[in-house]
């Protein structure tokens, strides 16, 4: 049922809001009953233990950037789901511990109701990270977010966007510069804009930010507006059929009806409408052309 392929990507900012939000309603107010660690590697820190967590109350659920914060009584547990990472939050949870090293579980977290939530990793690269911290800024990841990208303010927005030399593609998901949006979103905000994912963003006119930030508020204020109240089962389904141009490869542009197209960018692949975003000419793939060169 849950394939976790390269389509779905790593969760960004709506899908994490809504998985915090999801967690305060299911989980704050109740006490963690036990954690159950079953991929060691999972865990990328020693004090404190997740044996300090139990029952503590869980008091909050929250997010920075793309990372999900349980706060349990002062202590945080914090969660990159990375690209195949998930939450899975079940009603009633098995009480024998899962099996260390077998499937895709990494992590148990059970509730004084016995309800509670996976978390899980689908495939071999095992990127899926939980921290156990004081201070959520005691996560490295979090320490070098930028501003969170729902809140930004178009001034600042401009001055950050401007201050970049490379490609607009990834200084919208450079997460230093702006937090919480990825591969998928970075994509459905360039479309909106109809801006090309290879413009240089010094290079940007004021019109161009301007029509950028209103581009990144429409999407991420629509996708988190479906996303909230979507249960962590539902939510992937929901991002997927709420794209226009990620992963639609050789699909209709849902505005002028041009085939949505794809190029390499970095060490993925990203999608774009050429007639909206590119003057009607396709973008030539680089590594491909290294490659044949
Ligand atoms: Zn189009």
């Amino acid at each position: 049922m849950d394939s976790s392929g390269q389509t779905e990507g790593v969760p960004e900012l709506p899908e994490v809001e809504a998985l915090a939000a999801y967690l305060r309603e299911r989980a704050v107010d109740h006490a963690i009953a036990r954690i159950d660690v079953a991929a060691i590697g999972v865990l990328k820190t020693y004090d404190p233990t997740p044996l300090a967590l139990h029952g503590a109350l869980v008091t909050g659920a929250t997010r920075h950037g793309k990372f999900l914060d349980l706060d349990v009584d002062g202590i945080h547990l914090v969660t990159h789901l990375a690209r195949a990472g998930w939450l899975h939050y079940r009603d009633s949870l098995p009480a024998a511990p899962p099996k260390p090293g077998r499937g895709p579980i990494a992590l148990r977290v059970h509730l004084d109701d016995e309800s509670g939530f996976d978390l899980t990793e689908a495939g071999t690269k095992k990127s899926l990270a939980v921290y156990l911290v004081r201070d959520p800024s005691e996560v490295p990841g979090i320490a070098r977010l930028g501003p969170d990208a729902l809140s930004i303010s178009d001034a600042e927005f401009a001055e950050r966007i401007r201050g970049q030399r490379g490609q607009i593609k990834g200084v919208l998901t450079d997460q230093t510069v702006l937090a919480g949006v990825g591969n998928a979103y970075s994509d459905e905000i360039l479309h909106v804009a109809k801006l090309s994912p290879f413009a240089l963003a010094y290079r940007l006119s004021d019109e161009d930010v301007t029509r950028l930030y209103g581009a990144l508020r429409s999407v991420l204020t629509d996708a988190v507006e479906r996303s909230i109240g979507q249960g962590a089962a539902t939510l992937k389904a929901e991002k997927r059929s709420g794209l226009r141009v990620h992963a639609r490869t050789g699909l209709p542009c849902p505005v002028c009806g041009d085939l949505v197209r794809e190029v390499s960018f970095a060490d993925r692949s990203l999608q774009y409408c050429p007639t909206c975003q590119t003057g009607g000419k396709p973008l030539a793939d680089r590594r491909m052309s290294k490659l044949i060169r």
